[in-house]
């Protein structure tokens, strides 16, 4: 079974959309083996995203991301790190498959409701990076 890291964006949690996106993961087949609501620090922001470090978008990515609390949770399931992708849709919403979060959600590239670990090293990264071992359920 695999497991991925999940975040309902700031943007996600002010739009009400905790129940619809958790609704979303549940009807395909994907477990919540972990959840928590934050509010991260700016820190703790760009530790998150410091693979962006360079980027022209990671000082506002990283306000945005500390603007409001936030829904981190471990889904399992199999394949579900793709699979979880392949539900939020493109980065950029625009380009965003129809029915998929971000198309039907997001308001711009950086406000767009999710994220997903993108490989199985990053979501063992970003799993420990918001969960210990005991608040994964087995
Ligand atoms: N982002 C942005 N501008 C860009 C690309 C990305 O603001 O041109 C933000 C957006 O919120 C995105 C996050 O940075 O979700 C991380 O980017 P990545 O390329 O890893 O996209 P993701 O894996 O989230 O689809």
């Amino acid at each position: 079974m695999e497991q991925t890291l999940s975040i309902i964006k700031p943007d996600g949690v002010s739009q009400g959309l905790i129940g619809e996106v958790i609704k979303r993961f549940e009807a395909n087949g994907i477990r919540i083996a972990a959840m928590k609501m934050l509010q991260m620090t700016k820190k703790q922001a760009q530790g998150f995203y410091a693979v962006h470090k360079e980027r022209p978008f990671f000082e506002s990515l990283t306000d945005f991301m500390t603007s409001g609390p936030v829904v981190a949770m471990v889904l399992e399931g199999e394949n579900v790190i793709e699979k979880n992708r392949t539900l939020m849709g493109a980065t950029n919403f625009k380009e965003a498959e129809e029915g998929t979060i971000r198309r039907d959600f997001a308001t711009d590239i950086e406000k767009n409701v999710v994220h997903g670990s993108d490989s199985p090293e990053t979501a063992a990264f970003e799993i420990s990076y918001f969960f210990n071992q005991f608040e994964i359920i087995k």
